[in-house]
């Protein structure tokens, strides 16, 4: 853990969020901005910057991560109308906070394409 990261606290639960998932690898918490009706963040326990940050420390992580969404999804009862699952990598891609996370959100039709 990175004392510095917000996302590693929240992870450690050294800063509150409200967790809606958990398991050994990842944390899945609702975004305390929600960009939709359901907007969960999911997070890896271990500090890893972005995408390919991930893929070079740790694959495995990147489909941990997508397994955890798509069991998030279904307990939201997204799957029978769909969602939209993203992640923001580096400047040009909008990523404000360097610690690997996918945007799980539904509950509303997404638009196309994003801004
Ligand atoms: P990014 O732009 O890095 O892809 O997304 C960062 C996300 O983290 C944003 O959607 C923002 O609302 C969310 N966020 C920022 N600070 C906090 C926080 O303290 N708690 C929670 N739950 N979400 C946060
Ligand atoms: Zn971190």
């Amino acid at each position: 853990m990175s004392a510095d990261c917000l996302f590693c606290r929240i992870a450690a639960g050294a800063v509150p969020a409200a967790r809606v998932y958990e398991d050994d690898h990842v944390v899945a918490v609702l975004d305390i901005n929600p960009q939709a009706p359901v907007h969960v963040l999911l997070l890896p326990r271990r500090h890893v910057a972005d995408l390919a940050d991930a893929v070079g420390a740790d694959p495995a992580l990147v489909g941990h991560l997508a397994s955890a969404a798509v069991r998030v999804a279904e307990a939201e009862g997204l799957s029978g109308r769909g969602y939209r699952l993203l992640t923001n990598s580096g400047a040009d891609g909008g990523q404000a906070v360097m610690h690997l996370h996918f945007h799980l959100l539904g509950g509303r039709a997404m638009r196309w394409p994003p801004g």
